[in-house]
């Protein structure tokens, strides 16, 4: 169907970030084609027996793979250094197709508490309904690990850098516990992206997406993505669950995330440059309570941090005195700095995480997390630095 660019496994991200796994029509067209179809046609049935025998390697329906979704797959997969990739239609379904293709019931899985809404609500309920056990443990505590894997389990999930405290998971410690146990470990990498770290060199099996973050990071799409290098896995478990349950990425969305992957290298060196010039303007403000960023030397795990992080990313997390109506002053003050839950955007976004992604946790849950009422998530984005500093200036001033 489409003539092969070469794709070179041992260029640098910021090159596979723009060129990898591009594939030109006859047309040869410069941007990547959008291959907007459902469908595809055979020359005779007899191809299409082959096709669905499996005789022949084609396209034969978008459900089970599209082009253009498959230049985004190869992409992220040159990037992160994976033999397989796999869109999906949102981060969720990701999350979700990762774990569900390979569990059954009577499995035990074992999970960092520190997790996205979501991701609580998928291993904490949807999981147990079909006989799953979920196990929840402090995911910086190293005793809780050893622990929690001192008996067989068959998955282990976590986040890390998680939301929004921003705890580490010692990932090549926890990857080795896991190994004894006999687990699979799925490693959340959407906070740091696949530029700041790389789950696969501590040993994780697979790493899961949000590409609704950084990766579009222009606030357009949801999109998601699985990558793994055990091919039994990705062949047997989760190619046939995703091709038969649906979670397929939308042509448009894969295409809207390549021009993304194009630009993600820029945008998340200054995505960590302005982040950690916040972070630092916030530390500096003696009156604040606690400012937890991965980049900076009083974050309670720097050291591991930066041990498997290039840098802190785009998040910034800290406390301000007076509780629910001082934060909400604050972001009610907000004049560039838009309040909304998303983040790895562009622009910069603020949130009141225990009145809103944290809503649905009991008050005993968010304070073993380290979330209270004073507690503020920024993600900060990519306008001047200055800006932004003096947004939050102003804002914190009218919280006071
Ligand atoms: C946003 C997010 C998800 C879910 O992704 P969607 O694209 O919103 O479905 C999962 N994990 C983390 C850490 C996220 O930030």
């Amino acid at each position: 169907m489409t003539k092969s660019t070469r794709d070179n496994r041992q260029w640098r991200p910021a090159t596979q970030l723009v060129r990898g796994g591009t594939r030109r029509s006859e047309f040869d067209e410069t941007c990547e084609a959008l291959f907007m179809t459902s469908g595809y046609v055979y020359a005779s049935a007899e191809e299409a027996e082959e096709a669905f025998k499996g005789e022949r390697q084609r396209f034969v329906y978008s459900r089970f793979g599209n082009p253009t979704v498959q230049m985004f797959e190869q992409r992220l997969a040159l990037l992160e250094g994976a033999d397989f990739a796999r869109g999906t239609a949102s981060g969720m379904a990701a999350v979700f197709a990762s774990m569900a293709c390979f569990l059954t019931a009577g499995d035990r899985v074992v999970a960092s508490r520190a997790l996205f809404g979501s991701c609580h609500y998928i291993v904490t309920t949807v999981l147990p309904a079909f006989g799953i056990g979920t196990e929840l443990i402090d995911g910086t505590s190293p005793e809780a690990w050893n622990r929690a894997l001192s008996r067989p389990a068959n998955c282990v999930f976590l986040e890390t850098p998680s939301n929004p405290t921003l705890d580490i998971v010692d990932l090549a410690a926890v990857c080795a516990l896991a190994r004894s146990a006999g687990a699979k470990v799925v490693v959340d990498n959407v906070f740091a992206t696949p530029l700041l770290q790389q789950p696969f060199a501590y040993g994780a099996d697979i790493v899961v997406y949000s590409a609704t973050k950084h990766i579009d990071g222009q606030g357009r799409t949801l999109g998601g993505a699985i990558l793994t290098n055990d091919a039994d896995y990705f062949e047997t478990k989760l190619i046939p669950f995703h091709r038969n349950t649906g979670p397929a990425m939308s042509p448009f969305n894969a295409w809207l995330l390549l021009k993304g992957l194009e630009t993600l290298d820029l945008r998340v060196s200054r995505h960590c440059d302005n982040a950690l010039r916040v972070a630092r303007h916030l530390e500096e403000r003696a009156r604040l309570g606690r400012v937890l960023y991965p980049a900076l030397p009083s974050h309670p795990q720097h050291a591991l941090a930066m041990a498997q992080m290039k840098a802190g990313g785009s998040i910034v997390t800290f406390d301000l005195p007076g509780g629910k109506a001082a934060a909400f002053r604050f972001l009610n003050a907000l004049q560039l700095i838009d309040i909304s839950n998303n983040l790895g955007d562009a622009k910069s976004l603020a949130t009141h995480p225990a009145t809103t992604t944290h809503q649905r946790l009991s008050p005993e849950q968010r304070a073993e997390l380290g979330i209270d009422d004073s507690t503020v998530r920024l993600s900060i984005g990519l306008e001047d630095a200055e800006d932004l500093l003096a947004d939050l200036d102003q804002a914190l001033a009218a919280a006071a």
